[in-house]
Formats: C-alpha cells, structure tokens, sequence
C-alpha cells in the first residue's frame, strides 16, 4: 500500500509566523488549489459545537479556510446535518442559533452558514451504494450538491467509535436524520436494573419517547429507540449500556458505506484538515467537555481520509495523557488513550474496513510544514 502524504504543522508560533499563518501554508502544501476551481461552491464541513460544550474548533480558524477557499475562486458556505438527539442542533433553526452563539457569526468566518438537511433534516439526496451493510445512503442535500468539500473536524475521543475524526465528520456528520438513524440502527442500549436509581432523567432527555419508567425503574422500547446513545452518558449510574462489542463494529463499517458514499461525487474534489486540539474524551455533542486527554499537538491536512485519521490517532497515543483528565490507565507515550477511555472500542475497525473499501491508506508519511 503507498503511503499517503500528511501534513503536519505543530501548535508553536511567533510573532513572524502565527498559527492562523502556518495553517494558510498546510492548506498550500497539501494542495487545496488542485482540490478548488473558480465559481465551485464548497462545502466547509464542520461541527459548530452543542450548546455549552467548548471543545469545538475556534471559529477564527475555519474564517482561514474560508479566506483560502476564496482565493482560489470558490464560494464556501460552513455547514454541518442536523442530529438525531434532543439538543440544540437538532432542527435547522436551533442548529443555526448554536452555531451563531458558539461564534460562527458570518462577521467572523466570512462565510454563509448552511445547515444540509434542511429544516427538519428531511432533505437528502439518496445515493445508491450497494455495499455490504448500506445498499443506499441519506446524504444531506446541500453537501451531494456542493461541487467541493473540505471537512474540517476536531479529532477527540468518541463513546461509539472510540475517537471521532474525518471518517466520523464525513461519513456520520453529513448523513442526514434518515441516513443518521440507518447507521445507529443496529445500536441497541439497555437498562442494567440494579443500577437504575429511577432519576427519570434519561427519559426527559431522549428525542425519541423511548424510555419510560415502570416500577420506578427506566425501560426502553426498542421498536421507537434510534440509537443515538446519548441516553448512555445522560445516566449518571452508569445504568444504560450497548453491547459495544457487536455494535460499535457495525457501527463503524456503516459509517465508513457512508463516508464512500460522500466521497463519490467528490472524486479529485476532498481535502480534510484534523484539529488535534483539545481533545477531550468525548463528542462535541455533549453540553459540556471534560478536560483534555492530552497536550494540544496541532492541525494535520491530508486528501486521504484514512492517512489523515490514522495519523492523528498515532499522534494523540504518542503523548503522556495530561493530568486531571479522565484517563486513569493507559497514561504513558505509546499507550492507547482511546482504548483506555473506552476498554470495550476497538477504534480501528472504521481504519481497517475505510482501507479495505479503497478510500484511502492506513500507511502514511508525515509532510512537517515548519516555515
Ligand atoms: S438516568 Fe439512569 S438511573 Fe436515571 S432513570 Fe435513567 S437509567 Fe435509571
Ligand atoms: S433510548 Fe437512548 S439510544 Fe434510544 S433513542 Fe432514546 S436516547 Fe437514543
């Protein structure tokens, strides 16, 4: 398998190059002017963050991509599908309001904001894949429609794929509630009686009216359940589980059917840029962001989806773990952080299975842009 280029540039700055001067030099060397013509409209695909959480990508940094994008001729729009959990992002109006409040104000990223499936997340366009587990794919509108995509995703940890980067914005961030559903389908929570202390909380919380309480103990309908496990961290007794051992696998292969999916229309037209910062143990979804697991390491570009996402995995597993993060195991360089926060994840299974659908190489060289 060749090696696919990465490129690299670390979180040091000085007066003569600044963060936001290095990341216009990634954007360069990884070739964002092969990727972008004149008049193309481009997809800026990106997580503006939940309401409370502070983990995202700060928005001064996507206004460089937009200023980039723009002087190679095309026209970006920042955008991201609605989500299948009760939240603040889970219809175009709520989304657009959490993205403004969380600072992707157009006067700082230049740039309009489009949420992808519509309103209520009903607009996609179907793409017919015909793979293992997904024979077609929900993909929000805008983003199939867009000529060009540049996903942009903060690379941390990830309770059902065990670190969430480019193959999770891309393949789980731009499928729409339908296409969404589809992929957490096979994902089945349950309630461990013994712990359940009957708080109610994840029934106020779940979208879908699937939990109910009887006896003073929480139950789950399986036939109104989507999957979306955010009952699982909502439980503060650890009462609800999956079982992570048959569910994040499939889980993870129908989430890369779908990053394919994507891809398809993009051929020639994709780059992806991973923010190592502020990796906290968990998805941006959440309200809230534990302390990082490790040290702000820096920004990776790569037009490879697979290189990209292993290269930030191996970077994140080469650093001591931070103090007074969650991780209490696993702390030292070389150990892996991900499987430390989640014991029951095996993380590679969406690398191995993305490699084996063609999308891209697990085997990379790291470009450093110093300069
Ligand atoms: S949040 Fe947890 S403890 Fe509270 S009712 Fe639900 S399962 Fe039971
Ligand atoms: S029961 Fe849990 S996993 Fe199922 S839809 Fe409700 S919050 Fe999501």
């Amino acid at each position: 398998m060749t090696a696919s280029k990465v490129y690299f540039m670390d979180m040091r700055a000085s007066y003569q190059n600044s963060l936001m001067s290095k990341l216009s030099k990634v954007m360069d060397a990884g070739g964002i002017s092969e990727v972008i013509s004149e008049r193309d409209l481009v997809a800026i695909k990106l997580h503006f963050g939940e309401k409370g959480n502070t983990a995202f990508i700060r928005p001064i940094f996507l206004a460089q991509v937009v200023d980039k994008v723009k002087a190679h001729g095309g026209s970006p729009f920042l955008t991201d599908a609605n989500t299948l959990y009760a939240g603040t992002r889970g219809n175009s109006v709520s989304h657009l309001v959490t993205a403004v409040e969380n600072g992707f104000a157009y006067s700082v990223v230049k740039a309009p904001l489009i949420i992808a499936d519509g309103l209520r997340g009903a607009a996609f366009e179907a793409v017919d894949v015909n793979l293992d587990l997904v024979k077609v794919a929900y993909i929000g509108k805008e983003i199939h429609d867009a000529d060009a995509i540049i996903g942009v995703a903060h690379f941390k940890g990830h309770e059902v794929t065990g670190f969430g980067g480019t193959i999770k914005n891309i393949g789980m961030g731009c499928a729409s509630r339908k296409g969404k559903m589809d992929q957490h389908s096979g994902l089945s929570p349950k309630v461990r009686g013994k712990k359940c202390i009957g708080c109610g909380l994840c029934s106020e919380h779940c979208a879908h009216k699937a939990i109910s309480l009887k006896d003073e103990k929480a139950v789950i309908d399986p036939a109104l359940c989507v999957g979306c496990a955010e009952c699982i961290l909502i439980c503060p007794q650890g009462a609800i589980d999956a079982q992570w051992d048959s569910d994040s696998p499939r889980l993870q292969k129908k989430m890369v059917e779908y990053t394919a999916a994507v891809l398809n229309k993009k051929k020639g037209k994709a780059l992806f840029i991973n923010f190592i910062t502020s990796v906290s143990p968990a998805c941006d979804c959440y309200g809230h962001s534990d302390a990082p697991i490790v040290r702000d390491i820096g920004i990776v570009l790569s037009k490879d989806p697979v290189a990209i996402d292993q290269a930030s995995a191996d970077l994140v597993n080469g650093q001591h773990a931070l103090e007074g993060s969650c991780l209490t195991t696993g702390k030292g360089p070389g150990e892996d952080k991900f499987k430390a926060v989640y014991p029951r994840i095996d993380w590679s299974v969406q690398l191995d299975y993305a490699q084996e659908l063609g999308l891209g190489s697990r085997t990379y060289d790291i470009v450093s842009i110093t300069k």
